[in-house]
């Protein structure tokens, strides 16, 4: 049962929607958008979130886009996991929402749920980090179309009243060379041990890690010793590893030292990959 009293808010438009949340952010009550719902049900049982409104946003067509149109892959915040495996417009992106949680869950879990939550792997952001996808966020002003890397710094930057609403995929990015690597400590189905999902451009391989540090990420530091072709693989990766931005996590799943040695064979193994496609 959820401990506490909210309203409930079902809006069928954006506009609706952004200005429930501003006038009820004006009368001091706090807000929450709503879309799979799987994180704020177990959260606000478990004492962990309150809120005074929900504003439910999977009745708005334009959250629930999913089109390959105009050379561009519109994905809307409220599609679900289980749907983006099985529409497929994005391999890259269907094999990593396929590791996410189980089949069950995936079929409430929402893009913009993963790309806003509170757990720290994000493990969507992945594949929309190495194709420098844009986001569209709104707010009561109105809509704006925003590079990714210009919002998502260690998580996704929305002030209280806005709202993810779409992503945007370039569709000469979807058929590019790719893999998605993920370990567990023990199942399959698991938060990540480490994440890493990389693709090749014209440039390079672009490389986006989760469950190294304590927030997805992507750099250019570590990209480009990995991609310099003039040095031994392995040194490529030692210097990759000794750049990476932030302390590398140490927590139940596994040990700072055993990520590092994990993430080496890792980064080896997509290396190696990209040399055999060639
Ligand atoms: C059993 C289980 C296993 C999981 N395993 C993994 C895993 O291995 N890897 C991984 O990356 N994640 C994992 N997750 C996290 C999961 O992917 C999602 O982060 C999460 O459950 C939220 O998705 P939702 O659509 O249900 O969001 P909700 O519960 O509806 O919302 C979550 C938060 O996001 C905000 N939000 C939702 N949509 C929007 C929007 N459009 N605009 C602005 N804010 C929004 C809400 O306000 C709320 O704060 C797991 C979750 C569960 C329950």
């Amino acid at each position: 049962m959820i401990p506490f009293d909210f309203k409930y808010y079902k809006p069928g438009t954006i506009e609706e929607a952004t200005d429930i949340a501003n006038k009820t952010l004006k009368k001091g009550k706090k807000i929450m958008y709503y879309a799979g719902g799987t994180e704020f049900i177990s959260m606000a049982r478990m004492h962990n979130i309150y809120t005074d409104a929900i504003i439910d946003i999977k009745g708005i067509p334009e959250c629930n886009t999913h089109e390959l149109k105009n050379n561009e892959l519109t994905i809307g915040s409220t599609v679900t996991l289980t749907s983006i495996a099985e529409q497929n417009f994005f391999p890259l992106l269907s094999l990593t929402v396929e590791r996410i949680a189980d089949h069950t869950i995936q079929d409430k879990i929402t893009l913009g749920g993963n790309l806003a939550g509170t757990i720290i792997y994000r493990e969507a952001v992945l594949p929309l980090m190495v194709t420098d996808s844009d986001i569209v966020i709104a707010n009561t002003y109105g809509k704006k179309r925003i590079p990714l890397k210009d919002i998502f710094d260690k998580r996704i930057q929305l002030q209280e009243d806005e709202m993810i609403v779409k992503v945007i995929i370039k569709e000469q990015f979807l058929s590019l060379p790719s893999i998605h690597v993920k370990r567990t400590k023990n199942e399959k189905i698991d938060y990540p041990l480490i994440t890493i999902v990389a693709l090749k451009d014209d440039i390079g391989i672009n490389f986006a890690f989760s469950s190294i540090c304590e927030y997805p990420f992507r750099s250019s530091s570590m990209e480009n010793f990995l991609n310099d072709n003039s040095l031994p693989k392995d040194e490529r990766i030692k210097k990759a590893i000794d750049n990476v931005p932030d302390k590398i996590l140490n927590d139940i799943s596994g040990s700072s030292e055993y990520r590092k040695f994990m993430f080496h064979s890792m980064l080896y193994e997509i290396l190696t990959h990209f040399e055999e496609v060639n």
